[in-house]
């Protein structure tokens, strides 16, 4: 067994222990890691607990790619200063007010993942050139008020107002915050956002764009992206995680 447990058996269900929160945080941390969004020991994950107000994320410490379920922390949802715990991220409160914002959302990711954070850095916004784009039908948000930290509650509050109703909003100069409905979602929230905007990165030094007719954008996303489809998602990710495999030799 790998140092993350079996994570074959978390899929997208609600964590049902404290351990399986921590362990999906840690997997989803690599996860992302794997794929570009690693930056020094920055970025973190979180979902929500199986207690009430419970929120396990990613602590200070480590790199995305090396975070085990030890590296994942308690932060408390019905506690104002719950964000300011020890050993918290800075920016933990951009998770803590998304969650009191958004009943829907059951697991965040921050990251600096480089195209996204490009993009954020433009007056331009996504555009639909390919699938992976059209996840984010109802386009993404833009959190413009400030270019520093998010470390207050009217900073996290302000983020999560910018990410309205969407999976992701961009952090203007700084980078992304991608959410979903469990870690399943959230994870491919961040990774396809930073897929499209590397699509668009290349197709724009390319030519000029032909993006997806604004009829056949809900029409995709509607086939693409069935819930269905999630665990076989998640599996894979978690199949090529380089601790995950050597624990099953
Ligand atoms: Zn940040």
């Amino acid at each position: 067994m790998s140092v993350l447990g079996d994570l074959e058996l978390t899929t997208g269900l609600a964590p049902r222990s404290a351990d399986e929160a921590r362990r999906q945080v840690a997997a989803a941390c690599r996860i992302v890691a794997r794929y570009g969004h690693e930056d020094l020991t920055l970025g973190h994950v979180s979902v929500r607990g199986p207690g009430e107000h419970e929120v396990y994320i990613k602590a200070k410490g480590k790199a995305l790619g090396e975070v085990t379920p030890d590296d994942v922390m308690l932060v408390r949802l019905d506690d104002p200063e719950g964000h300011l715990a020890p050993g918290a991220h800075l920016e933990t409160v951009m998770h803590t007010e998304t969650y009191r914002a958004r009943p829907d959302v059951s697991a965040a990711i921050h990251t600096h993942a480089v195209y996204a954070t490009a993009l954020g850095a433009t007056v331009s916004s996504l555009e639909y050139l390919s699938h992976d784009a059209v996840l984010f039908n109802d386009g993404v948000g833009l959190y413009n008020a400030s270019v520093g930290m998010v470390m207050t509650r009217d900073d996290g509050r302000a983020v999560a107002d910018a990410l309205g109703g969407h999976r992701a909003v961009l952090l203007q100069n700084h980078g992304m915050l991608a959410v979903g409905e469990d870690i399943r979602w959230a994870v491919l929230s961040a990774l396809t956002l930073e897929r499209a905007v590397r699509v668009q990165v290349l197709a724009s030094s390319l030519g000029e764009f032909t993006p997806i007719p604004a009829a056949s954008v809900d029409e995709i996303h509607l086939t693409k992206y069935q819930s269905a489809f999630l665990d076989e998602y998640w599996s894979a990710w978690v199949r090529k995680l380089p601790s995950a495999s050597e624990g099953r030799r």
